[in-house]
């Protein structure tokens, strides 16, 4: 593995479909990643003719791997990528970083999240069998036996393809009795009217709850004059080194701009 600074490249080793959608990628050559020890760690993924990263959580690691398991949805840089058979690829990964952080006295953990949160998920109830713990899942596939059976869990199907009402169902959420911890991630704009609700309905300390956005739906893709990806390609495929192909994409940049 080569290092600089806090990016490591990786070889994708292995490819596997889980569901319609959900692929596993196993990265191997990382002999120099250090994990956290968080359960919901995260790395910034750049797979190969982009330089835009993505977030990904570590599913789990071992000498030398590191498992991603990646939602493949309609378009986006990695979806398209990891809906090839991309065995043998060079990623580049960025150093992790982590978030999940329960307070000393907490009995339980309500995990909520739509299919990008089930790696967190997973692995966060992987890691605390002591605690009580619920989960509420709005995945589109069926996932029998990707959660550990040591939680409570609520299996929801998603209103429409791309779309969520996790908020809508957080808002109508029994909460379980005494101290514990509520984690939560899924659409960006879900996960704002949540905050909302937690602080102003529920009261919950800030240091009880810990709510993500790891997508945007409503963002769409930045509209972008230039696609880095088909410049890069062609460029590779007419024999371009790296530094004329964005020398040129920054050059039709200025031009669409102007
Ligand atoms: C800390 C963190 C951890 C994450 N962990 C995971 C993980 O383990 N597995 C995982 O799959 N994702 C995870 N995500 C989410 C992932 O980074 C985003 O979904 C990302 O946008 C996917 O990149 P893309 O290149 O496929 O699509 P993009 O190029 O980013 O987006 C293209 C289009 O797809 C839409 N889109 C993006 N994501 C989704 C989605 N999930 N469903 C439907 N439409 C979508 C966008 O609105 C946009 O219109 C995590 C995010 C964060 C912040």
């Amino acid at each position: 593995m080569s290092t600089r600074s806090a990016q490591f490249e990786a070889r994708v080793a292995r490819r596997e479909p889980l569901t319609d959608h959900l692929v596993r990628l196993v990265l191997d050559g990382v002999e120099g990643f250090e994990s956290t020890g968080v359960p919901d760690e995260w790395v910034g993924l750049v797979v190969p003719g982009q330089f835009q990263s993505r977030y990904y959580t570590v599913r789990s690691h071992g000498p030398g791997e590191l498992t991603l398991d990646v939602v493949v949805h309609d378009v986006g840089l990695v979806t398209e990528w990891a809906m090839r058979d991309c065995v043998g690829d060079t990623v580049t990964i960025t150093e992790p970083k982590a978030s999940f952080d329960p307070p000393p006295g907490a009995g339980w953990l309500l995990l909520v999240g739509d299919l990008t949160a089930m790696p967190a998920i997973a692995r966060i109830v992987e890691t605390h069998p002591e605690l009580a713990t619920y989960v509420v899942a709005e995945v589109p596939d069926d996932l029998s036996g990707y959660l550990p059976d040591s939680a409570d869990v609520t299996w929801l199907q998603p209103p429409a393809a791309g779309q969520s009402a996790l908020a809508r169902v957080v808002e109508g959420i029994d909460w379980p009795d005494g101290e514990g911890y509520f984690w939560m991630a899924g659409e960006s704009a879900q996960m704002r009217a949540i905050r909302k609700h937690l602080m102003r309905e529920v009261k919950l300390p800030t240091s009880h709850y810990d709510v993500m956005g790891y997508w945007r739906a409503t963002a769409a893709r930045q509209p972008r004059a230039v696609d880095p990806g088909p410049v890069w390609r062609a460029g590779k495929a007419a024999g371009k080194s790296d530094e004329q192909i964005w020398a040129e994409y920054d050059a039709a940049q200025e031009a669409s701009d102007g």
